[in-house]
């Protein structure tokens, strides 16, 4: 792998209390990210892990996504977040993104998939059977899945790693291994990405902050609890990444970036390593 960075495709105001240990009635507010991993192969192609939501909503969130989901969510969107935008910007051409991986097919993870004419979407037959399900379920927006353009199922037929029940090496080279990390949602994905940057494991919403994989404060925190498909599953994945962040903090595996903890986002490099920019991780939720 070329190049790694992250990038934030919005910005969520949430109550703190709603995501961190502590009393309920708390009433300070915190921003989360959505934070996008980025990819730069050998060959120069493209691989994001999640995809943010798409330039049409980032422009136009209520007509996009409706007055009640953004609300729900806290949603703030500008042109600026989308991650299409935010690649043009770095000097990179849409149609270098080759693959979307989805952590999971939630409507903050792959609706700017239709940004990517050439990307095919990667994810597991359990996230593609609940977005294409008739009847929709919370998070999960069909149009979405109706724009990929190809369609992969990423099949875990691979060995046990890193704590996680199963695994699949996405191009046999063990840049980007795709691992089991159900509970969240039923196909959920945590992605094992080794760059030149260091390693780090982008978990998706198998954790919403990183507290809730910790040592003392254990998650998982309440809203994490609240929207999961499988309890005894988010525990299982929960032990896996808490077991990883002991070995963390010994220097000897990957760091976890859940996908809306701002705080680790502000810690992990924005830009090529070559680019020379400035990377400034506020710099999208300033124009919010
Ligand atoms: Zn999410």
């Amino acid at each position: 792998m070329r190049d790694l960075f992250f990038l934030s495709a919005a910005d969520f105001v949430v109550r703190s209390s709603l995501v961190q240990p502590g009393p309920l009635f708390a009433k300070t507010r915190e921003t989360l990210s959505c934070t996008v991993a980025v990819c730069v192969r050998d060959d120069g192609s493209l691989v994001l892990v999640d995809a943010g939501f798409s330039e049409a909503a980032c422009r136009d969130p209520i007509q996009e996504l409706g007055c009640f989901t953004r609300r729900c969510l806290g949603l703030r969107l500008s042109p600026e977040h989308a991650i299409v935008h935010q690649l043009e910007a770095l000097g990179f051409d849409r149609g270098q993104v080759a693959a979307v991986v989805a952590t999971h097919c939630h409507l903050d993870h792959i609706g700017g998939l239709c940004d990517f004419p050439n990307a095919e979407l990667i994810a597991t037959s359990e996230e593609l059977k609940a977005i294409g399900d008739i009847a929709p379920r919370l998070g999960y927006r069909p149009t979405d899945l109706a724009q990929a353009q190809q369609l992969r199922i990423a099949q875990l037929t691979g060995p046990r790693h890193l704590g996680f029940p199963a695994s699949l090496d996405l191009f046999g080279d063990g840049e980007i291994t795709l691992l089991d990390a159900e509970g969240h949602s039923s196909g959920h994905l945590a992605v094992l990405l080794v760059g030149p940057s260091g390693a780090y494991l982008h978990a998706g919403d198998a954790l919403l902050l990183e507290w809730e994989a910790g040592q003392g404060f254990e998650g998982p925190g309440r809203v994490s609890r609240l929207i999961c498909t499988d309890a005894r599953a988010l525990d299982r994945t929960l032990e896996a990444l808490r077991q990883l962040g002991i070995d963390e903090s010994a220097g000897s595996a990957p760091r976890i970036v859940p996908a809306h903890d701002r705080r680790v986002f502000d810690t992990l490099p924005h830009a090529p390593l070559d680019s020379g920019a400035v990377s400034d991780p506020r710099s999208t939720s300033r124009s919010a």
